[in-house]
């Protein structure tokens, strides 16, 4: 199979999906201990009972499609993704629906960004079929897992790794995905919040066009620690990166994508090349201009968006990704300045966005862009 322009179709999904062994797990948890365990689901720490799994060896290609028990991995110590770091990663939802139905939005641009990532990596590519496949398959198996809570969903976490016993420098023979499923709750217990953002002058993320800032690579997250961990002891919440090449232009935080809204209206957010392109980006970008906004996708220097905060040109700074759909910005500082925006509130704009997004993906609003997929 190859990897496919077209959004793949329902119908295609169940013979897809009707192809993974489903290995259920001796030992689910109890009803009363999922409920227990969904209740206040923190971020990351709780997996469902069972993982999806497809094996990739170079003679033979993507085999094996499996569901089996969720459990540990047992790995030689000479694995190669422990060395020299061959993973990639994508991040994406399931979602409930007031009448039970599960959705997810977007799968196929997540399912080509993997295979982007996995070129980069030299990694081989999953099929856009097995990746949608390996996710339904998965969430039909632990359909219990998804919560319906308010802004709550079930976190979905493929994952490729080089997983061959050899230490030579050279892409594994041996590969594995898979895909982790862990319930979610609110990102912001009690309410939306403006962030504070430490602009790092001294470190870079993932390097200038040509590295890997554009690839899902667990490696550009290990950077961003040290910077992380500077910035929280200064105070801060998060990072913001500036370009590789001259350190002069915005790329984004660690984990999400960043836009300016301006005074005039227009909406500004950093071009493609060294940062990662969010699925949440290209729909925000989909929604300011659907609501008439023109919106520029260029270099943006630090120097402007600092000035412009100063004066009143830049009137919202936000923030956006899967986990935390839109976050603003209410406070930007670097070694030189500290500004705050929009007198540290969160803009109009960008909660109305973040209203828009999420009421799309939870069923409340017309999917006009056909951008969800029924999972179950
Ligand atoms: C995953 C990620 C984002 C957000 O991408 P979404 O598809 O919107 O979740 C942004 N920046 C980086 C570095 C990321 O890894």
């Amino acid at each position: 199979m190859t990897t496919t322009s077209h959004n793949i179709l329902p119908a295609d999904l169940e013979d897809l999906v009707a192809r993974f062994d489903v290995r259920r797990t001796d030992a689910p948890r109890s009803e009363d201990e999922r409920t227990s365990l969904l209740a206040k689901p923190k971020f990351g720490t709780v997996f469902t009972d069972h993982m999806a799994r497809l094996t990739w060896r170079s003679a033979d290609g993507w085999t094996d499609r499996r569901v089996e028990p969720y459990g540990p991995l047992q790995l030689d110590p000479a694995t190669a993704v422990l060395h020299y770091a061959q993973e990639i990663f994508e991040g994406m939802k399931a979602y409930k629906h007031a009448d039970g139905s599960v959705w997810t939005f977007r799968p196929e641009q997540n399912a080509r960004r993997y295979a982007r990532s996995a070129h980069r990596l030299a990694l081989p590519e999953l099929s856009e079929e097995d990746f949608l496949a390996s996710i339904a398959a998965l969430v039909r198996t632990d359909i219990e897992w998804v919560p319906d809570g308010e802004d709550s969903s079930l976190y979905l976490r493929p994952f490729m790794f080089a997983s061959e016993a050899f230490l030579g420098v050279r892409p594994a023979l041996q590969v594995e995905h898979l895909v982790i499923a862990s319930p979610v709750g609110p990102y912001f217990a009690g309410g939306v919040k403006p962030v504070s953002i430490f602009l790092s002058e001294k470190y870079h993320r993932a390097g200038p066009p040509g590295g890997t800032g554009d690839a899902k690579f667990g490696g550009n997250y290990a950077a961003s620690l040290l910077p992380q961990q500077e910035a929280q002891q200064r105070g801060f919440d998060q990072v913001c990166f500036l370009d590789g090449a001259e350190s002069t232009y915005l790329e984004e935080l660690g984990g999400m994508n960043i836009f300016l809204v301006m005074a005039d209206g227009t909406v500004h957010t950093p071009g493609l090349g060294s940062i990662l392109e969010g699925i949440t980006r290209k729909s925000i970008i989909q929604l300011a201009r659907d609501r008439g906004h023109e919106v520029v996708e260029r270099r943006i220097p630090v120097r402007e968006l600092v000035e412009g905060i100063e004066s009143g040109r830049v009137k919202e700074f936000f923030a956006c990704g899967t986990a935390a759909v839109v976050t603003p910005i209410g406070r930007l500082a670097s070694s030189d300045f500290d500004v705050e925006v929009n007198g540290g509130a969160s803009g109009e704009l960008t909660m109305a966005l973040r209203s828009e997004l999420t009421d799309i993906q939870y069923g409340r609003a017309d999917d006009r862009h056909g951008w969800m997929m029924r999972l179950a």
